[in-house]
């Protein structure tokens, strides 16, 4: 089946600059703060990439390495960071890390508005967004503001070369998400939607190659290559329900965000397929199957990744606290409608890691889960 889609659409491009390689990334960091004219750039590192920044780093004009980098961006961490660059008048800011460390760069520029340089260390795409996050008594709240879009992307496989194979495999999931998640989110259009289908077969081939503990050069590029695809898909069409459930669990818990996204993607799948034929359809071909879950089940048979939430760190007592603001987050145009049973059950067999394909059914308000919980095990998904 040909799946199109024929009505009009709006689309925004976003003005940056990305190089990408593999092995060149001190080269390509060196010509972006050429291109950027800075002359006192404020480095943020993550303590993972140290080694690779600063000798990357070593002859461009460093004022101040600050390397305090915490999940989900805690205000009081934000406001340190903009104390230091406002310190050292700097007028370039250089990320190299996570989503966490980027993240942090997007904090300080939302206040001072200076350019950021993003060299991204996992396949999480905060890079080529424009939204920022930051977290304060354990909300985190999010915004879209065109100043956080870093000027210039510099990707470099061998930066993942390190990232252990699990995170490797949950950070690529967390691409997947915004590739399927895109398929069904606020802002779908044709361009978004030809980015994300291509980005999923690309995480897949990637993370099909990884073997065992092992993550070929050839397998980081296709996951590094399409967590790019995935992000500029996600920045375009915006956060669907995956991302709104994961964003309200993240910020109040402070729950891992590659996990969490990677455990939590199949429900909303499940979920939302039977209602969204065309997003399914999509991505069952780019998969190479004939459904999406099943598709989705052997990716994830083959790799290992967490499945639970209750392995996660969440509570079961965590669920009852934030339904209500997960039910007020989801957007309403997605495709299945969702009340706070739902919410509710979804969060459930999420968090028991009970098999998927359960909360595909029609009549979802009837959905029990006590039986799926007896039969759940971390690998009874599909
Ligand atoms: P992260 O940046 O927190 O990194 C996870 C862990 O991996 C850390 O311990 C880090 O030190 C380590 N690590 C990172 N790169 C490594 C490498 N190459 N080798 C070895 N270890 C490495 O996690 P993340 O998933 O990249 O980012 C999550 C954060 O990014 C969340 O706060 C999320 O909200 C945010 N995010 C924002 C957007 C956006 O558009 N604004 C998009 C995606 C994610």
């Amino acid at each position: 089946m040909v799946v199109r889609m024929t009505s009009d659409f709006q689309h925004q491009t976003l003005a940056q600059h990305v190089s990408f390689s593999t092995g060149a990334g001190p080269r390509d960091l060196a010509a972006a703060v050429t291109r950027a004219g800075a002359t006192r750039a404020f480095l943020i590192v993550s303590g993972s990439s140290a080694e690779w920044a600063d000798a990357a780093t070593a002859r461009l004009p460093i004022a101040y390495r600050f390397g305090e980098i915490l999940a989900h961006v805690p205000a009081d961490l934000a406001d340190r960071a903009r104390i230091a660059a406002a310190k050292v008048d700097a007028d370039l800011l250089i990320a190299v890390g996570g989503g966490s460390a980027i993240g942090l760069a997007k904090a300080v520029t939302l206040t001072n508005g200076l350019p950021i340089v993003a060299v991204p260390t996992t396949y999480a795409g905060s890079e080529v967004t424009p939204v920022w996050g930051l977290t304060d008594n354990g909300v985190k709240r999010t915004g879209t503001d065109s100043c956080v879009l870093p000027v210039e992307v510099v990707y470099d496989t061998e930066l993942t070369a390190r990232l252990p194979a699990r995170l490797s495999v949950e950070s690529a999931l967390n691409g997947l998400a915004h590739c399927i998640d895109g398929l069904w989110a606020p802002g779908a259009n044709p361009v978004n939607t030809a980015l994300g289908t291509d980005a999923i077969r690309m995480l897949a081939d990637g993370l099909r190659a990884i073997d065992g503990d092992k993550v070929q050069p050839a397998a980081r590029r296709d996951l590094l290559l399409g967590a790019y695809l995935a992000g500029s898909a996600f920045a375009s069409a915006g956060s669907g329900m995956h991302h709104k459930v994961c964003h309200v669990l993240g910020g109040a818990f402070g729950l891992p965000h590659a996990a969490l996204h990677a455990a939590v993607l199949p429900y909303i799948l499940a979920f939302n397929a039977p209602s969204a034929p065309a997003a399914a359809e999509r991505v069952a071909r780019s998969l190479g199957t004939a459904d999406a879950l099943e598709g989705m089940a052997n990716l994830y048979d083959r790799t290992s990744s967490h499945r639970a939430l209750r392995d996660l760190g969440l509570s079961r007592e965590d669920i009852a606290i934030v339904a209500d603001r997960v039910l007020a987050a989801i957007p309403a145009s997605n495709p299945r409608p969702v009340d706070i049973a739902t919410v509710r059950h979804l969060l459930t067999a999420a968090w028991w890691g009970a098999p998927w394909r359960e909360v595909s059914g029609s009549d979802f308000s009837q959905w029990n889960p006590a039986p799926l919980v007896r039969h759940a095990t971390p690998h009874n998904h599909s």
